[in-house]
C-alpha cells in the first residue's frame, strides 16, 4: 500500500456499500439487499455475529456481495472480518478468543476492521487496545448505530491517535443496520477496476476509498505535496493532521493543501473532513508525508528570546528596542514544543493591550542572504539591527510558521533581531522564527549555513 496516496490508482468507478450490517429482526437477506440497493448501494457484506452468510443473489440484479461475519467476544470487542477464505472465517466463528483469531488472521487475504471504538455500553476499544491489535487493517470512524446506543458513532479521534502513533489503519463508515430505520446511514464509496466482488475487496484492501454520510469528494488527488480535495456538496472542508490537530480549513468545497507550508509538527500525515448539508460529512484516508521535503533550505526554530514589557505606542508608529535597554524589563522566554518554536507572549502578558518587543541575538558565520521567515498571529514590525525589514499589521489567528518572509542580507557576527508584536487584548499570542536558504538558491549547499542563537546577554532590570 502506497499511504503517501491511497488514492494514487484512479482508474475505475466509485462503488457504494457497507461492509457491516445484519440480517434478522424482520430483515431477511433478500430484503436488506432491496433496501440497501434501492438506496443506491451497489455491494454489500452482510456480517451477523458468529455466523458467516453465505446467501446467494438470485437472478442479475448486478448487486455485490462480499462474505463476512462480525465476531464478538463475550466482553463485547467487535470486529468484521471480511474475506473469500469462507474456510478460515467459518473457523474462526467458533473460537472466542480475539487475540487467537487475530494471529490466524496475520498475512492472510482477510479485511480486519475494529468495530464502533466509542460503543460506551459494554464498553468498547480503548486508544490502547486498538493500538494492541496491529493486525486490524481499519477502525470503524463512524458507526451508525451508535447513534440509537451508548456512545458517540464517531471515533475520529482515537484514530487520530493511531496515526500520530504511527499506526497505518484505515477508517471506516458503516451503518451496523439491526433494522430498516438503521439503513443508509453510513457508508464507503470505493473507486473499484471493476464491478466484482473481487475487485471491490482488492480497492478496500488497497485503501482507495473513502467514508461518507452524505457528502461525495469529487476529487482526492496528490501531486507531489499538493493534495487537491473537492466535493461539489460541501459547505466547508478541513485539513486535519496528526493529533487531530486542524491545519487548515476552507468555507467552500474545495482545498489545496501544501505539505511543503506546514509546521513539521503536526504534518506526519493529513486528511480531510468534508461537512455538507446538515450532519452530512465525509472523511478521505489519511496522507502520509512520505520522505521529508525541502527541510535542509530550513533552519530549526530560533529558541531563545527575551520579551519586553507592553508598550502603549501603536504598532504603526513603533521603533525599533535594544536587548540592552533596561527600561523595557526584558525577561528570558523558552518556546513552546507545540506550536514548535512559539514564543508565548500571551503568557507575559494575558490579555493585555499594547506591544510587546519580542528579542533574540544570533551569530553568522559569513556574509550572505538569508530569508527570515517569521510566523505570527498579531500584526508584527520586524527590526534588525535596529532597522525595520518587515511590517505586516493584520492579525491573523492562529500563528503558522512563516508566514511572512522577507530577505535579509548579513555580515559575519552577531546581530539583533526583534519583533514588534501588537497583542491585540490578548489575540497577538506570539511568534516563531527561523531562517531559510532563499528560494533563488537552486542548488542547496551540502551542509546548509545558518545565523545561530547566541547567549543573551544580561540585562540590569529595573526589578
Ligand atoms: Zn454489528
Amino acid at each position: 500500500m502506497n499511504w503517501t496516496n491511497l488514492y494514487e490508482n484512479t482508474r475505475g468507478t466509485w462503488l457504494k456499500g457497507n461492509l457491516h450490517t445484519h440480517s434478522g429482526e424482520g430483515m431477511t437477506p433478500e430484503e436488506i439487499v432491496r433496501r440497501y440497493a434501492g438506496k443506491g448501494y451497489d455491494f454489500l457484506c452482510i456480517s451477523d455475529h458468529m455466523k458467516l452468510n453465505t446467501h446467494r443473489l438470485s437472478g442479475k440484479s448486478g448487486f455485490l456481495l462480499l462474505h463476512g461475519f462480525e465476531w464478538n467476544s463475550k466482553v463485547g470487542e467487535h470486529m468484521n472480518l471480511v474475506s473469500f477464505r469462507k474456510p478460515l472465517l467459518a473457523r474462526s466463528t467458533k473460537c472466542h478468543d480475539q487475540k487467537q483469531v487475530l494471529a490466524w488472521m496475520a498475512g492472510e487475504p482477510v479485511l480486519v476492521i475494529l468495530n464502533h471504538p466509542n460503543w460506551q455500553e459494554p464498553p468498547h476499544y480503548s486508544r490502547e487496545d486498538l493500538m494492541d491489535r496491529p493486525s486490524a487493517a481499519g477502525i470503524e470512524i463512524y458507526n451508525g448505530l451508535i447513534d440509537f446506543l451508548s456512545g458517540t458513532s464517531l471515533a475520529t479521534e482515537k484514530w487520530d491517535y493511531l496515526l500520530s502513533r504511527g499506526r497505518k489503519v484505515l477508517g471506516f463508515a458503516s451503518d451496523d443496520a439491526h433494522s430498516p430505520p438503521h439503513v443508509g446511514n453510513a457508508w464507503i464509496m470505493v473507486r473499484a477496476a471493476a464491478r466484482t466482488p473481487g475487485a471491490v475487496f482488492k480497492a478496500v484492501r488497497s485503501g482507495n476509498f473513502y467514508c461518507s454520510t452524505g457528502v461525495t469528494f469529487d476529487v482526492i488527488r496528490r501531486q507531489g505535496q499538493v493534495i487537491t480535495v473537492a466535493a461539489r456538496n460541501a459547505r466547508e472542508i478541513w485539513a486535519v493532521g496528526e493529533w487531530g490537530v486542524r491545519l487548515d480549513r476552507v468555507r467552500c468545497g474545495r482545498i489545496v493543501f501544501d505539505f511543503a507550508t506546514m509546521s513539521s509538527a503536526y504534518r506526519k500525515y493529513v486528511r480531510f473532513v468534508a461537512f455538507g448539508k446538515g450532519a452530512a460529512q465525509a472523511w478521505t484516508q489519511p496522507f502520509f508525508m512520505g520522505e521529508p521535503i525541502d527541510d535542509k533550505r530550513f533552519s530549526p526554530f530560533v529558541g531563545k528570546w527575551r520579551l519586553s514589557r507592553l508598550v502603549t505606542t501603536p504598532l504603526s508608529q513603533i521603533k525599533a528596542a535594544k536587548l540592552s535597554d533596561p527600561s523595557l524589563d526584558w525577561t528570558d522566554v523558552r518556546t513552546d514544543a507545540v506550536p514548535e518554536g512559539f514564543v508565548n507572549v500571551s503568557r507575559r502578558h494575558g490579555s493585555n493591550d499594547g506591544v510587546c518587543y519580542v528579542g533574540t541575538s544570533v551569530t553568522v558565520p559569513r556574509d550572505g542572504v538569508w530569508t527570515v521567515c517569521l510566523g505570527h498571529d498579531g500584526g508584527v514590525r520586524l527590526f534588525v539591527d535596529g532597522r525595520q525589514v518587515l511590517e505586516t499589521p493584520k492579525r491573523v489567528n492562529p500563528a503558522v510558521p512563516d508566514r511572512s518572509k522577507v530577505n535579509v542580507r548579513l555580515s559575519r557576527g552577531g546581530h539583533e533581531i526583534v519583533a514588534a508584536l501588537k497583542t491585540d487584548s490578548g489575540m497577538g499570542q506570539g511568534i516563531m522564527l527561523r531562517f531559510m536558504i532563499p528560494v533563488s538558491v537552486r542548488k542547496l549547499p551540502r551542509v546548509p549555513v545558518f545565523p545561530e542563537s547566541l547567549p543573551l546577554c544580561r540585562v540590569s532590570s529595573r526589578r
